[in-house]
Order: structure tokens, then C-alpha cells, then sequence
């Protein structure tokens, strides 16, 4: 007779991981325990603090788009999930452990690492990806001590994607408004001190081509302290721009971007310049930091897939700036253990199920987000994204039965974790570190102070369980 109940039954819950804390993670949390299964989910997260992105990628004075942290902790709030911060995959606990302890894993991991220029001088100081800006002024534990130098009086960003449009406010929008939202302290005090009245934005394609979304230009179009400029010649379509301009999102952008055109470099003491079809092709140095960007005026051409695509005139220019960031997309970084496409920088799958290097399916493993499809959509992308992937892994296991295991009881990965003395972060834990930061942040006029460091979140940890 075997003791074997149906996965997903009340005799035998289906124990599933979730690795990465982010918007996929979290939606992947969330279509599990809809699914109408018996089913408890593990959260892990690298970070004491969960929502990924939506903590610290969205930009501070984006405070709208932060609001969907909300939903995510009424998934938190379910009993069946319980959420294991500062706890990271392939370090503190491996892929096998997972394997072990669970019927299922979802990796939700993101794209943590950024694409490269290539081109020479891409390493000299001042010189720097977005990732890192963003990182920056948005407290993430990684990034606080990054230093930017501000004094230049001229940014290049290179890239026209809504993380390039981000960059760009924060360095062109009032630091007064910054200071009222979860922007860190220590980045408003820099950008007080900010010297820079010039922010160009470098795209390789047309306008017709730019990939930030309407409502993020018109934001920049309207910023109190800064002049969006755009010179006529930028907004001209060629040909090929004309025949392939089909998307209605696009039409809006060039819509609005030609209206623009006409208003002139207006009074506003900064200046943000939407350049077009320039691509930078060496980052200048002085006295080991940047001191200009050469760009090369490029032309369209159409590719065999039709589209259009940019290609070098032989055409120079040189722009005197202090300061490179380059926002040419994201890239995951491989997780020891865990199988991973170096070409594409992200986990290889089908329909979400994890693929090995032969391309044969690994039983169990699942992917969401951006690590399954690469870097692009909106947060909102990820829910549809994570419910498909949830779906197939509910077709996976329709039918099968297991046996009672002790090793996958949720008390076993608790015992691991401290057999292994890490000192994870639970949902409640991270209910007081939130606590705190809109405290400190009431006090400072501001909607939230956040903590950036992982050894002080941790000691005001240990200081409110020693108060209670
Ligand atoms: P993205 O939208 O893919 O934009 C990347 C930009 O980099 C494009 O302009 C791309 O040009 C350019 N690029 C790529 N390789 C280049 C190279 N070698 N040289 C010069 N330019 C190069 O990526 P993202 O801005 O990192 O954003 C990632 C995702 O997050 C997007 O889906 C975005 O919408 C989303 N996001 C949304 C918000 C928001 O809603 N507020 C904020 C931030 C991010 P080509 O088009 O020519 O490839």
C-alpha cells in the first residue's frame, strides 16, 4: 500500500520556493495561492527588504507606481507564505538545498547586471551605468557608496529607455522635490550641490524608434527646473522611419516631440537635449576621468527582419561632458547552480519551465519576470508573465502524488537556515524596518527614510525586539 496523497492535496500541500522578492516573485506568490490548491510558498530574497524594483528600481518621485508594494504585502499577509530576506541564493543556501526542500522552484531573480558599450574609455571614472545611478539614489545596500562626481556641468546619458528618462530627471528635476520623497538623504545632498545644467540623452535610432514611453517624455517636457530641448532636424522622419512608424505608441512620442521642437531652448536654468541616430564611439579621458564623449551621426537601415536599425556615416562629433552613464538595457548574472543563457543573460526555458544546456527541461525549476524574457515591460508585464508560468507548473503536477517527505516540511528549510546560522528576515521583520523608515522619514519632512545598509537594518532589528 503506499502513502503517496495528490500534490496540492490537504494530506500533501505542494511546497513551493520563490527566489527574488520582486513584482514576478511576488505575482508568482500570488497566483499560487489562488490556484485553489493546498500549497505554501517560501520567499527568498538576497536583500532583508522585498519588492525588488518596485523598492529599488522605480524612481523616488514615482510614488504612484511604488503603490502596487501594497498589493504585494496582502500576499504577504496570507499564512501560507512566509517571506525569508537576506538570504541569498547560491551563497547562504544552493540550489540543491531548494531542490531538496521544496516540490517546485521559481527563479524570479531579475536581471541584475547591465549591457557594455564597448567601446574604448567605457571604464575610465566618471563613467558609469545607470544600474549604478539608479542603485544609487535609490538606497539599494549595493550601490550607497557609489560615488558621483556632480561638479561636471554636462551628462551624457546613453540610451533613450525610461531607466535613461529616470536618470535624467533625477539629475534635472528640483532637488527640493526630490527631498520630499524615499530618495536617499545622502543623494539629495549631492544633487544640492549639483553642478549640472546640461543633460544630453543619446539615442541610436530615430525618434520614430525611441523606446520611452509617452508619458514619461511629457513629465520631462513639464519638469519645473528643467527645459526638454529637441531641435527641429531631430524630429524630421526619413524614409524608412516614415514606411515603419506603424506602433501608436511611437506616433504619440513623435507627436508630442515634434510640438516640442518649436518651443526653443526655453528659460529654465537646466537643459535636457534629446539627441537622435548618434552613437558614442569613445568615452574621453583627462587626468583619469571622463572628460567628453565622441559620437558618430548614424543613418537608418532596414535589417532581413525589417527593422530599422542604425549604422555609422563616418560623421564626428564631440561632446565636452564630465560624466557617461550608459542605459543600454539589462542583463542577469548566472546563479551558481542554476542554469543560464550567458548569450541572452538570462534563464533558459520554455514557457517558463527551466531548460538545462542541452535544452532538455529540468523538472521542478521554473523562471518569471526578466530573468525568463529579458529586460522590458512594465511592472504590470510581470502579472500576466508570472500567472502563464504558475499555469504551466499547475499543468506539471495535475495528477501526481507524492509521499509525506519531513525534509520537505516547512520547518526543515527553517532548521537549514539555522543549522547554517543565517539570520534571515521574516514579513513581520520587515513590517518594522517599514515602520522605522516612515518614522524617520515623518521626522525629516520626507515620505521615508530608508535604510541603505544591511548591518543597520539588521542592528534596528535586534533594537525593536529588545524594546518590545
Ligand atoms: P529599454 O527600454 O530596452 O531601452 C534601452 C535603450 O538602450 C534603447 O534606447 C536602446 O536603443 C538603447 N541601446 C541598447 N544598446 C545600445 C547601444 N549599444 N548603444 C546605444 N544605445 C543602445 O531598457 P531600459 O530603459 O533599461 O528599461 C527596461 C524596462 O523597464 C523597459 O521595459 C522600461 O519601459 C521599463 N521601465 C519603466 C519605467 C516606467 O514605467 N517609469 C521606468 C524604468 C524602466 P534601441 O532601441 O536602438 O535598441
Amino acid at each position: 500500500m503506499s502513502d503517496n496523497n495528490p500534490l496540492g492535496s490537504k494530506q500533501r500541500p505542494l511546497r513551493v520556493a520563490v527566489v527574488g522578492s520582486g513584482p514576478s516573485g511576488f505575482y508568482a506568490a500570488e497566483s499560487l495561492l489562488k490556484a485553489g490548491i493546498e500549497v505554501s510558498v517560501d520567499i527568498f530574497d538576497r536583500l532583508p527588504t522585498p519588492f525588488g524594483l518596485a523598492r529599488g528600481g522605480v524612481a523616488p518621485d514615482h510614488q504612484k507606481i511604488k503603490a502596487v508594494t501594497m498589493v504585494y504585502s496582502k500576499v504577504a499577509a496570507n499564512p501560507a507564505l512566509r517571506f525569508f530576506g537576506n538570504v541569498k541564493l547560491g551563497k547562504d543556501i544552493q540550489a540543491d538545498d531548494l531542490r531538496k526542500h521544496y516540490d517546485a522552484v521559481i527563479y524570479a531573480v531579475g536581471s541584475e547586471s547591465d549591457n557594455k558599450l564597448g567601446i574604448p574609455g567605457e571604464d575610465i571614472d566618471g563613467s558609469y551605468c545607470a544600474t549604478a545611478f539608479v542603485g544609487w539614489y535609490n538606497c539599494h545596500p549595493d550601490y550607497r557608496n557609489h560615488k558621483f562626481d556632480l561638479s561636471t556641468e554636462a551628462v551624457a546619458i546613453v540610451g533613450v529607455g525610461n531607466v535613461a528618462i529616470d536618470c535624467a530627471r533625477i539629475l534635472a528635476q528640483d532637488p527640493e522635490i526630490l527631498a520630499k520623497t524615499d530618495i536617499a538623504g545622502y543623494a539629495v545632498d549631492a544633487l544640492r550641490k549639483s553642478n549640472v545644467k546640461t543633460v544630453y540623452l543619446l539615442g541610436r535610432r530615430g525618434v520614430a524608434q525611441a523606446a520611452f514611453s509617452v508619458g514619461e517624455i511629457k513629465e520631462m517636457g513639464e519638469l519645473p527646473s528643467a527645459d526638454l530641448v529637441i531641435e527641429p532636424k531631430e524630429v524630421e522622419l526619413d524614409e524608412i522611419s516614415q514606411k515603419t512608424l506603424t506602433d501608436p505608441t511611437k506616433k504619440k512620442n513623435v507627436d508630442y516631440l515634434t510640438e516640442k521642437s518649436k518651443a526653443g531652448v526655453g528659460s529654465k536654468p537646466r537643459k535636457v537635449r534629446l539627441r537622435f541616430l548618434t552613437s558614442p564611439v569613445e568615452i574621453i579621458g583627462e587626468g583619469g576621468k571622463v572628460k567628453a564623449v565622441k559620437i558618430e551621426k548614424n543613418a537608418l537601415k532596414i535589417d532581413d527582419k525589417g527593422t530599422p536599425r542604425p549604422k555609422g556615416t563616418g560623421e564626428f562629433e564631440t561632446l565636452p561632458v564630465g560624466m557617461v552613464l550608459r542605459s543600454v538595457g539589462y542583463r542577469g548574472i548566472p546563479i551558481p547552480g542554476v542554469s543560464f543563457d550567458e548569450k541572452k543573460g538570462r534563464i533558459p526555458n520554455n514557457e517558463g519551465r527551466v531548460l538545462d544546456a542541452m535544452g532538455q527541461t529540468l523538472p521542478g525549476e521554473y523562471v518569471v519576470g526578466w530573468a525568463k524574457r529579458g529586460p522590458s515591460g512594465l511592472i504590470g508585464t510581470n502579472r500576466a508573465d508570472s500567472v502563464a508560468t504558475v499555469k504551466e507548473l499547475l499543468k506539471d503536477i495535475e495528477g501526481k502524488s507524492a509521499p509525506a517527505d519531513p525534509v520537505k516540511e516547512p520547518e526543515a528549510i527553517t532548521k537549514l537556515l539555522s543549522e547554517k546560522k543565517i539570520r534571515s528576515v521574516s514579513f513581520e521583520e520587515w513590517k518594522v524596518l517599514d515602520r522605522l523608515e516612515l518614522e524617520q522619514g515623518k521626522a525629516k519632512g520626507k515620505i521615508r527614510e530608508k535604510f541603505s545598509d544591511i548591518k543597520e537594518m539588521l542592528s534596528a532589528l535586534s533594537g525593536a525586539s529588545a524594546t518590545v
